[in-house]
């Protein structure tokens, strides 16, 4: 499917094309549209296929008609939970590339550096932030993150969060998101806990796989 099918915004299109990207990938092709639509969506999606994508601009279309004027007020839309600073980087890259013609400001934080400059970013309002968990609920305990205000949360590569001992912090974190969040849930495999999480944490999601 081309991606001039799916109904994207002019903005965000163009991006894309200057990419080289004109074919949706099989998971762009499923998940694009019922994110679009504001669903809750488990992916069962390995690196590679353009999982990121596939998350990251159908939530870049939906912010830009929320976010308008860079002079607005900028509170935490969408958050992204990843499992390492290296997977957290390259998220906060697409969301600037596919984004770079929308007002949407996107922030990637992580541990094991200072987070001063982290904070500064902070302090200036950012729409969209990317965060390995560690640091996520570290700067939050520190109310430096305001999540009240988000719309969706997604929890890429679950299964390596599982696996790396982050799901009680996982819990946590979603557990200090609004009840009413679009939650996208995406992993390689489905291990049992994983499909608990989705069955507690989402509703009514919708179910895709390549
Ligand atoms: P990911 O699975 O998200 O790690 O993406 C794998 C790679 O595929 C990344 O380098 C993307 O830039 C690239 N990619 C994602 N979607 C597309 C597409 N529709 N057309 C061409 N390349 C893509």
């Amino acid at each position: 499917m081309k991606f001039d099918e799916l109904n994207l915004l002019r903005n965000i299109q163009q991006a894309l094309a200057e990419e080289g990207y004109e074919n949706a990938t099989p998971i762009q092709e499923q998940a694009i549209p019922p994110i679009l639509e504001g669903n809750d969506l488990v992916g069962c999606a390995q690196t590679g296929t353009g999982k990121t994508a596939a998350f990251a601009i159908p939530i870049l279309n939906s912010l830009h008609r929320i976010v308008g004027s860079a002079k607005k007020v900028k509170y935490i839309r969408t958050l992204v939970i990843t499992p390492t600073r290296e997977l957290a980087l390259q998220i906060g890259e697409s969301f600037d590339t596919y984004g770079k013609y929308t007002n949407i400001r996107q922030l990637t934080i992580f541990g094991g550096v200072n987070q001063t400059s982290q904070v500064d970013q902070l302090k200036k309002g950012v729409d969209v932030l990317v965060a390995t968990p560690g640091r996520l609920l570290d700067l939050h305990k520190q109310g430096f993150i305001n999540l009240d205000h988000l719309h969706t949360l997604v929890l890429d590569e679950a299964d390596q969060m599982l696996d790396m001992g982050f799901i009680h912090d996982v819990k946590k974190i979603i557990k200090l998101t609004p009840g009413n969040r679009q939650t996208l849930l995406f992993s390689a495999t489905m291990p049992m806990a994983i499909r608990e999480l989705a069955d507690t944490f989402l509703t009514d999601p919708k179910y895709v796989s390549v």
